[in-house]
């Protein structure tokens, strides 16, 4: 059965539930069911495919080995390499900002600056791959202790133990 997500196809559940469950099911419990079933959390198989920060860097150590096994940039090569992203994302972020204030000169897109920032992350995870880093936990970690330094109420959850890279 599909979850229904709005209130329209809760009430098309409804009555479907009503037509071939109606002598087995009252009025009320069939109502109540497809309430339920819309505002019940998602399956873990309805939620859209996520990306997390220990996902990613076994993804760039597989694709690692299969770029160029026998030749491992060092901590150096990935520092200038994370530097060179962040001058691309914020060359973009100037150009942006000289559209916002009307200056002349050239232009550029959020979207760009999309795409700088990703290879900014990736870098980044690049480093600590690199310099043997498990990111994830360091990530939240630091957020964790920011809120806490600043009297916060936003913390990130902590990861179940075991599923390092
Ligand atoms: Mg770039």
């Amino acid at each position: 059965m599909t979850r229904p997500t709005t209130a329209d196809e809760a009430w098309g559940l409804f009555n479907s539930r009503l037509f071939n469950h109606g002598k087995e099911e009252t009025m009320r419990n069939s109502f109540n069911i497809a309430l339920a079933e819309l505002f019940s959390p998602p399956a873990p198989a309805d939620r859209e495919a996520g990306l997390s920060i220990a996902d990613l860097q076994r993804a760039h150590v597989e694709r690692q080995e299969e770029w160029c096994p026998d030749q491992k940039p060092d901590l150096s090569f990935r520092g200038n390499e994370l530097g060179g992203e962040c001058g691309e994302a914020q060359n973009v972020i100037k150009k942006l900002e000289r559209e916002r204030h009307g200056w002349r000169g050239s232009r550029d897109t959020v979207e760009h600056l999309a795409e700088e920032l990703g290879d900014v992350i990736h870098c980044a995870v690049l480093c600590a791959i690199t310099a043997g880093i498990d990111l994830e936990p360091a990530v939240i970690s630091k957020f964790n202790g920011t809120s806490e330094k600043n009297g916060l109420s936003t913390f990130l959850a902590t990861p179940a133990k075991g599923c390092a890279p």
